[in-house]
């Protein structure tokens, strides 16, 4: 018997695990967990339906072509459907594009901190990571990025909202940036937050991708359309980019369940904005009562606030969960704490008030 074990790829080594948000206490009293970014609501009624009838035929693969969700999309967004792609949620598509573009010695390029898979999956292929710290501001550094393309650059993530800080990249700078990128650059919109930005100024991925062949547009079923059990998220991108994420699925990763409630959820999506308007009205009540117990936070176009509260982060995460919620610390940065139900904001908001007395 040999004492050896399988040779797995030192490029694995040191990569950190993404940390799933924890969920809220099973027992003890009342908690929330607002550590993931989801939709505080159940499932709509139609929604839920078509969920339920698809899962009388889960004995069979799905389409692997998802062609009613594909058909459907199209429509919706006026994109051709060669441009579409679909993946287990949009981390699984994220990680196809790097898997389409980059390997070792290339270069993925993303501000930081910004969303945490992107490390995670950026390493797995043995590429490098290239991080861009944000502004003081909490924003990403447009010229900064810019100014860090090597000739090894092959993809670079613009997350717009950015996660966790919930702050954005408007249409001019934007547009300059991409200007600027040299055209064998693949740029990636991860728009995972876009229904929940009111600010006009914030372009829509969609729009700016059709003439650039470089762009590609990440957007997710998982926050405001909440169906974050069902991983299910798609990128809009010209060919050959959105060829090259066909090839790069796992063949039948979205499963029937998930193609039929993403089409029942764009059907009633009057109905699950008017949920997301609710959301981004909570966000301001929130922000606006969180200045006037004293911190300073940037303004969130997401469906969650930032704290950066350096070495208070821990502490803060635990008095807020002694409170009866559940936020995200990133230790020694801050705390992301996702917009939830009203009851769940409340007890959020009477952990900041005492924990601001301690400053
Ligand atoms: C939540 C999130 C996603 C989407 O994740 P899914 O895999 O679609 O559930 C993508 N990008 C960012 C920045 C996110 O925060």
């Amino acid at each position: 018997m040999s004492e050896k074990t399988p040779k797995l790829r030192a490029a694995l080594d040191g990569i950190p695990t993404y940390k799933p948000g924890r969920p809220a206490a099973a027992d003890g009293p009342v908690s929330y967990k607002l550590s993931s970014n989801e939709n505080p609501y159940p499932p709509l009624p139609g929604v839920l339906e078509s969920a339920v009838a698809a899962a009388g035929s889960f004995n069979r693969y799905p389409d692997m072509a998802c062609t009613g969700l594909m058909a459907e999309l199209a429509e919706h967004f006026s994109v051709p459907v060669e441009h579409l792609a679909t993946g287990t949620g949009s981390v699984g598509v994220a990680q196809q594009l790097i898997q389409a573009t980059a390997g070792p010695g290339d270069e993925v390029m993303y501000a930081w901190r910004s969303f945490e898979a992107y490390p995670i999956i950026t390493q797995v292929s043995g590429a490098t990571s290239v991080q861009v710290p944000l502004t003081s501001d909490e924003v990403h550094d447009l010229d900064a990025m810019l100014a860090a393309i090597t000739d090894r650059t092959r993809l670079i993530f613009v997350c717009n909202p950015n996660n966790p800080t919930g702050t954005v990249v408007r249409r001019a700078e934007l547009e300059s940036f991409l200007d600027r990128v040299p055209s064998d650059v693949l740029v990636v919109l991860d728009e995972a937050y876009r229904e929940f930005n009111r600010d006009a100024e914030v372009p829509d991925g969609i729009d700016l991708y059709r003439d650039r062949p470089n762009v590609c547009v990440l957007r997710t079923f998982s926050k405001a359309y909440g169906l974050a059990g069902l991983r299910i998220g798609f990128a809009v991108a010209h060919e050959p980019v959105a060829a090259a994420l066909r090839k790069t699925a796992v063949p039948f990763g979205v499963s029937q369940l998930a193609q039929e409630a993403a089409v029942a959820s764009l059907r009633s999506e009057a109905a699950l904005m008017e949920r997301v308007d609710a959301l981004v009205v909570e966000r301001a009540r929130v922000l606006g009562a969180l200045a006037g117990q004293g911190w300073t936070l940037p303004e969130s176009h997401a469906n969650f606030v930032w704290l950066r509260l350096g070495d208070r982060a821990a502490d803060f995460a635990a008095a807020c969960e002694r409170a009866g919620v559940v936020v995200r610390p990133f230790a020694g940065e801050g705390v992301r704490v996702t917009i939830g139900e009203s009851a769940a904001m409340d007890l959020f908001l009477e952990a900041a008030e005492e924990f601001r007395k301690t400053y």
